[in-house]
Formats: C-alpha cells, structure tokens, sequence
C-alpha cells in the first residue's frame, strides 16, 4: 500500500516553480507546512508565557473597529505579518481559561496529549463518516465509544461522537420521540412527519435543566409548551415526588408523557438529580430517559466519586461532554445509547454515502449513527491520545482535585458573613452573593456590577446566574491547579470591589 502510493507520487506532474500551489499541504510544501506550524506554536508558547490575567478588558467597539478595519482584498506578505495580526485581533484578547482567574463557565483547561492530536487531526483532516475517508479513526471512535460505554455501565450500547452536548441533547431527544411514536404508535416519524398526537407529547425536566432542552423540543416540532419543569429540592436537584406528581398531572390532563431528562451535574449548581429514583419512575410509567451528563460526566473516572452517577447505567441514553469534563479541546462530545438498536431509528441511506445495500458489519460508516453532523472531524482522537498518555486514572485524580477545592470553598464562602451561599455542589459550582453586613442596599445591582466590573478590569472573570429573581455570582471551578489561596484571592477581590462600587 505505501509502496504503491509513492509510486503513483512519483509520476505525478512536479509543481516546484508554480507559487500558486505554494499554500497547498502536500508533499513538495513541508517545509512551508514546518515553518507556518512552528510561528503559530511560538504565537501559543508568548501567550502562555506572558498571559497574566484572564482578560485584557478590551471593550466591544474596539475589538470591532479593529477586526472590521482588516482589508480582506490584500493578503499579508507571510506568516510573521499574519501571526502577528492574528495576535492583535484575536490571541491578545483572548480568555485565558488555564489561569486560575478565570472561574466562570464549564471551560476547562485542556491537557498537552489532546494538543499533539489536534495538530495531526486539522492537517490530516479525515472525515469521520465512511471507512474510506477515515479506517483507523472509525476504529478509534467506536473503541472510545465502547469504553465510554463501559465506564456508563452498559453492555449493547451504541453511539457516536458529536459536536456538543446540545446536539447530543438533541439526539437524546429525538429518539425518545421517534422510539415512543413507534413502540406505542406504530408511527414512523422519520418518514410520515410527527402523528396527530405529537402535539400532546411532553418531556420531564427539572427547573435546573440545560435550556438546550427547549430548544431541542422546539427543533423537534414539539414545541417548548412540551418541556414540563419539574420542582427541584433545597439542592436544586429534580425532586423524585415532584416528577410524579408532573407525571400524573400530564396524565390526567390527556397529555403523553414520553421523556424524562435527568441532568448529572446542573449548569447552575453542578448538582445530580437523583438518577435511580428517576429510572424506577421512567420505568414505571414507560418513558425515555435520558441523562444529560454534559457536565458530571468527569465522575465517570473518579475512584473517589463514581458513585454519585450510580443509576446512569439505567438511562436508555446519555449525553457525555468531553470537552467539559475530559479535559479536551473544543470540540469533544458523545451521544450514548443503552441499546443499540435504537440508533438504527435515525439511519438515512445516500446512494454516494452509505448505500442501503452495503454490509455495514463487513464496511462500517459512522454515517449511519449520526443525525446532525455528515463531514465530521476526527475529535475521537484526542480523547484517544489523552487517555494512553496519561490514562484514566489521572484524569479522575483531577475531578477529585477540582470537588475537594469547590468543598473547600463552599466552607469559605458560609464561613464568611459577608457572603451568602445558596446550595454545596456534588461537582465545582457555587452560586453566591456579596451581602455586606449592616449596609441596605440593592444586592443584586451591586453583585452584577461587582462582576461587571472585575471582568472589564480583566483581572477576573466570574459567571452569574438568576435564583428566583433575584443576581448571584457563580464560580465554576473545573481547574485542577486552582487551589484554595486562588480562591481566598478572588473572594477577596470581589469584596474589596464590592466595598468601593457601595
Ligand atoms: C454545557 C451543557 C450542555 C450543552 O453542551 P454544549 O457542549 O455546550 O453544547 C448541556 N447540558 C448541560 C448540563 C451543560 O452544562
């Protein structure tokens, strides 16, 4: 095989002199291909070096002027002009996620191993959805996929790499309701469109859920009237008794319940609903259940904390967000199903794809698994090298490291009296507020101001959420190498910035 492709490599027409075909990747431009990788590596390497805080505070109609003041009819002279323009208008600017400053969103820091890869992934740049545009890395995916399977506790599970946990969400989702409308319907949705009954078809969240949700069911053609919010406890986890009585009530109003999503690790409050409880009620009154993991999915490999996610093993699918969790790049997520047969409910068959008559045991295509995404890149193989490199040990140290800090914080933060913590976390978020004894005034106007203005001074950014109403700041702590003086240094921060905005 190699053999034969230098050969034809060989009698192939030379293009030395053509500088048209200079920017082209191939054989004759390695060393183009060496030096543009090896400026862009240095680009990354000054960022690293001399990034100090997690933001330069640069404001929207700067960054606008100067990206929109960009001639885009006259290209750059080479790399050192393009790199350092690029430095201008994007890495200067851009939100350091690895310092521990940054402790807003579920943006984690990435590891090395997934670099190394992303490198050969851009430039290789297979297509994940026939064998012939990409043999070792079908293998790769559906090696992961398995051992994700088995990390979940399934056994005849199937499922697929996708671009986020949204989409996996999504997938989630239409197959609760193409499976409902076959099993009890009879109805084939994919191809006869959504029964008369669709409309009263109704999927159980808890009010906590991700809002992909909603928006998933409006995709669907179900609309956001079929999402019901089910009442969360006092840890803003979905309460077990509440879904019933959700369930009756829809029941008893000639509606048909057909979905129930569990969330493992809430946005909000990085909180688990309680997944066995929820899977004996999903049993009992035959609906779907899916589990977003998007987010607690990092306990999958936690020796010390596994056990929250007891009772995953019972969803008929998960969602599993690598690049929350995993410690990956942007993009890294899978959709898992518990059976595999039910992935065959979203097989389309293109004649130049994946034709119907093909033997997909003998010429597998990872077409046939996924509804969102043809071309795919070949993100399976960071996740791949990671887990050779360093094994999956390490990467559950690092979710331990990152639950002890967020307990040791929530300690902090009740310890204090002049912050106010609304719930403990099983995963990294706290959702809290500045309240400053003896003073009255508008906590929630000052709160957002305090996070307003540490984020446009860069030195930190914090998230927000609402709890009824009302402004709280939130903390995601996803960062194995923030520790608890980081923390003491951003409380201290948000104090003294609170004191002078009073
Ligand atoms: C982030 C998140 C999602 C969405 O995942 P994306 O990868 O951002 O599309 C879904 N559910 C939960 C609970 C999340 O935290």
């Amino acid at each position: 095989m190699h053999t034969d492709q230098m050969t034809v490599a060989s009698v192939q027409p030379q293009h030395k002199n053509n500088k048209l075909l200079r920017d082209i990747f191939y054989e004759e431009t390695a060393a183009e291909y060496h030096q543009a990788v090896e400026k862009a590596r240095a680009a990354v390497e000054d960022f690293l070096l001399n990034t100090r805080q997690p933001f330069t505070g640069v404001r929207p109609p700067v960054m606008q002027e100067a990206v929109y003041g960009v001639d885009l009819s006259r290209p750059l002279a080479g790399y050192d002009e393009l790199l350092a323009e690029v430095n201008e208008l994007y890495v200067r600017h851009a939100t350091a996620f690895h310092l521990p400053q940054y402790i807003a969103h579920l943006n984690c820091p990435v590891v090395i191993p997934a670099l190394a890869a992303e490198v050969i992934i851009s430039a290789i740049n297979s297509s994940q959805d026939t064998y012939d545009q990409s043999a070792g890395g079908t293998f790769i995916e559906r090696r992961l996929i398995d051992w994700t399977a088995h990390e979940i506790g399934y056994t005849k599970a199937d499922g697929v790499f996708t671009g986020g946990g949204s989409q996996s969400n999504l997938m989630g989702l239409l197959l609760a309701r193409d499976h409902f409308a076959m099993q009890l319907l009879g109805h084939n949705i994919k191809l006869d469109g959504l029964p008369a009954q669709a409309s009263r078809f109704r999927i159980f969240v808890s009010d906590k859920a991700h809002f992909s949700n909603d928006k998933n069911a409006s995709l669907l053609g179900l609309g956001e009237q079929a999402i019901v919010r089910v009442k969360t406890d006092s840890r803003f986890r979905m309460d077990a008794a509440a879904l019933k009585e959700a369930l009756d009530w829809q029941l008893g109003l000639g509606n048909i319940p057909i979905a129930v999503v569990a969330t493992a690790g809430t946005t909000d409050f990085g909180n688990i609903d309680p997944l066995q409880s929820i899977a004996a009620l999903a049993a009992e009154y035959q609906v779907w259940m899916h589990v977003d993991a998007a987010y607690g999915c990092g306990l999958l490999l936690s020796a010390k904390y596994r056990h929250l996610l007891n009772g995953i093993e019972q969803a008929d699918s998960v969602t599993i967000d690598y690049h929350k969790s995993f410690f990956q790049p942007i993009s890294s997520s899978a959709f898992l199903v518990k059976d595999k047969a039910t992935l065959q409910l979203v097989r389309h068959h293109a004649d130049y794809l994946n034709p119907a008559e093909q033997d997909y045991e003998e010429l597998p295509a990872q077409i046939n698994k996924s509804i969102t995404q043809s071309t795919r890149r070949f993100d399976a193989l960071k996740l791949w090298c990671t887990l050779r490199l360093m094994g999956k040990q390490k990467l559950g140290i690092y979710t331990d490291m990152m639950i002890d800090t967020a307990a040791g914080t929530a300690a902090l933060l009740q310890q204090d009296p002049e912050f106010e913590l609304l719930s403990s976390s099983d995963l990294g978020v706290l959702v809290f507020r500045f309240r400053p004894v003896a003073i009255d005034t508008d906590l929630s106007a000052l709160n957002l101001r305090i996070k307003q203005s540490l984020f446009f001074d860069g030195t930190y950014i914090l998230a927000s959420t609402k709890v009824e109403g009302n402004f709280y700041l939130k903390f995601t702590i996803l960062n194995p190498l923030t520790t608890l003086s980081h923390i003491r240094e951003i409380l201290a921060a948000v104090k003294a910035k609170g004191y002078s905005l009073l």
